[in-house]
């Protein structure tokens, strides 16, 4: 049975309640508009734990502007009917006063020169209104442990970096990127690809695919620019493409262990991101890699 719970008071009241009958709690936050990327993070959630947790909440401080944040895709119901497919135990959706009440004033800055680059230089507001709306959650859901996708990348590192600082009590555990059979990653945002944005994606993602073979055999970046411009050529509107290591998103060369090619940009008025470890199938396996 899945619970539904919106009230702050109530979510943090559950989880504790929870956690004095010593039952191990996973978090998975999200936006919402469920696809299998969502899904393979919340199996491994029901796995590791007793008890799974996720959040839906469209957090308005994170978008450049209104209209965007208001056209973000919304399925309130199908996301439940898939909560409940998958066993989620409880479903936290605030409203979004009750997240920002009136007077709402406090602000949290992870200050990593990586905030500043990539994501941050194309996304203005986007780390500041995540690292907000993530203290919040992980205040009101204090889980052991928290599942976030490699997808993501950036911001997994911001959040590794939040919990770290402010002791909050989570083990952060990366989610591999889920891939649909061309191998574009699984985003709710991608729900507004018309037939024609579909092609396209799916030769970024070749594209991708096949940068990362020439560097694993020629070890440089000579190739990087060529790419760029074959990527533009297939009609995405390319903000990044880089090679950088995880996890200080530094530019690197292909010989790096650490290696992982970023791109993002649009197709149409979509914006894709993506991601690629060089040498390893995951960021997670780059993690026992270096440990
Ligand atoms: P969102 O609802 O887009 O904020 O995403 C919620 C969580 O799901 C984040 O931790 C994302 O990184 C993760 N996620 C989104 N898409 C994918 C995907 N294709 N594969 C793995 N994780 C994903």
């Amino acid at each position: 049975m899945t619970e539904v719970i919106r009230a702050p008071k109530r979510i943090r009241r559950n989880v504790r309640s929870r956690q004095c009958r010593n039952l191990q709690v996973g978090f998975v936050p999200t936006m919402g508009a469920f696809h299998e990327g969502h899904r393979r993070l919340i199996r491994e959630s029901v796995t590791d734990n007793d008890v799974t947790v996720v959040s839906l909440f469209v957090n308005p401080t994170q978008f450049d502007s209104d209209q965007e944040a208001e056209s973000y895709p919304q399925d309130r119901e199908r996301d439940l009917a898939i909560a409940r497919e998958e066993s989620v135990d409880v479903l936290f959706v605030p409203e979004s006063d009750s997240i920002y009440p009136p007077g709402d004033c406090t602000r949290v800055e992870v200050d990593l020169p990586l905030t500043d680059r990539y994501e941050g230089a194309f996304r203005q507001r986007f780390f500041e209104g995540m690292v907000r709306v993530v203290t919040k959650l992980l205040n009101l859901v204090p889980a052991q442990r928290l599942y976030m996708g490699e997808k993501d990348l950036q911001q997994l590192v911001v959040v590794r970096q939040l919990i770290q600082d402010l002791h909050f009590p989570h083990r952060l555990v990366p989610v591999p990127v889920a891939r649909d059979r061309k191998g574009v990653a699984y985003s709710s945002r991608n729900r507004r690809f018309a037939e024609r944005d579909w092609q396209v994606a799916g030769r970024v993602c070749e594209l991708l695919q096949e940068l990362r073979e020439v560097l694993q055999q020629q070890g440089d970046t000579d190739q990087l620019s060529s790419y760029r411009a074959e990527v533009q050529h297939t009609g995405m509107e390319l903000d990044y493409l880089d090679l950088v290591s995880y996890p200080e998103f530094e530019p690197t060369d292909a010989r790096d262990e650490k290696a992982v090619l970023i791109l993002a940009g649009r197709i149409g008025d979509v914006r894709l991101k993506d991601n690629l470890p060089v040498h390893h199938a995951s960021v997670r396996e780059i993690e026992s890699a270096i440990v």
